[in-house]
């Protein structure tokens, strides 16, 4: 789907049939979304690049609406921000990727993470800590498998306000791993002061690495990303690796974790526990 001019948004389901849907027909659609039972999860592995063993799954939103099929997190996580329905989906989303981790937990693996999303205003949020303790009561997971992905942007507002969250967060005793890192504005000292365990490398510079070509910007700035993280003691994680190539490349750049199709694409829970051992033996 794609945005158009006065609030309206267009879809198109399977090959041909268009149709709009005015942005606050939209609005109220997700505002039901929950208790229709309309949202899911996906899940898409993150791996070790030392044994291929899944690390942690990356839970990602979906919601299948009757009449506009699948709708993108890309279009409706931006709608749920602007309209405050976010606090609503991310909520949901925090309890059910742990009640589900809580589950895997007794019947494949016990040493598996989730890693979730946070939006920027469901971050600002005041209760935003508390939310996270109650997820972690509720679903009785140990906290350590908790991995919460907040990213740079987040921070800009207010980056001492931030920290202050960050700090509150890792005394929960869970982890935190910055998104699409590289793509926002803050600046490289404030790494520092972040609490950081993982630090997700934006797939837009993983694209164009090739093993002919070491030579190349994004090749140098992954490199330096990678050694950043060594002397910082924070885990590499590589998204978007599409190919085999790349992912060598990576290994050879001595990234510790890996995430994309070319590994596993986000698959509903059901599948999570078929594929499990394929990504085992990758
Ligand atoms: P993101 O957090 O950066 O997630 C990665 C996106 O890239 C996902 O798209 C994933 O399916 C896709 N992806 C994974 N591997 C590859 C690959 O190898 N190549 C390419 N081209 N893409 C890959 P998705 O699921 O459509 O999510 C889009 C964005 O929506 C996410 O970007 C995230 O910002 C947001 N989102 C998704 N789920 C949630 C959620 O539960 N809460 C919040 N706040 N945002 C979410
Ligand atoms: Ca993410
Ligand atoms: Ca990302
Ligand atoms: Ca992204």
């Amino acid at each position: 789907a794609k945005e158009k001019g006065r609030g309206e948004w267009e879809f198109f389901k399977g090959e041909m049939n268009e149709f709009k849907v005015e942005r606050l027909t939209m609005e109220s659609f997700l505002r039901h979304a929950i208790s229709k039972d309309e949202l899911s999860l996906y899940f898409q592995p993150q791996i070790s690049l030392d044994d291929g063993k899944v690390i942690a799954l990356e839970a990602l939103v979906r919601w299948n609406h009757p009449r506009l099929g699948i709708v993108s997190p890309g279009l409706f996580i931006p709608l749920a921000e602007e309209t405050g329905l976010i606090g609503h989906i991310g909520r949901w989303v925090l309890n059910e990727a742990c009640r589900q981790l809580k589950k895997w937990h007794e019947t494949i693996n016990s040493e598996l993470s989730i890693s979730v999303n946070v939006s920027g205003r469901q971050f600002q949020k005041l209760d935003f800590v508390y939310e996270v303790k109650e997820a972690l009561q509720r679903s009785k997971i140990d906290p350590r498998f908790l991995h919460l992905e907040l990213t740079e942007s987040m921070m800009v507002e207010n980056v001492q306000y931030g920290i202050n969250i960050m700090r509150e967060l890792k005394e929960l005793g869970i982890k935190i791993s910055i998104d699409d890192f590289g793509t926002g504005y803050s600046s490289l000292s404030y790494l520092k002061d972040f609490p950081i365990d993982i630090l997700k490398i934006d797939q837009s510079f993983i694209r164009n690495l090739s093993k002919s070509d070491h030579n190349s910007t994004d090749a140098a700035i992954v490199r330096a990303i990678i050694t950043m993280c060594k002397g910082l003691s924070v885990t590499a994680l590589a998204e978007g690796v599409e190919t085999k190539q790349q992912l060598l490349v990576l290994k050879d750049y001595g990234c510790d974790h890996v995430q994309g199709f070319f590994i596993g694409k986000p698959v509903c829970a059901a599948e999570v526990e078929n594929l499990f051992h394929t990504y085992h033996t990758k």
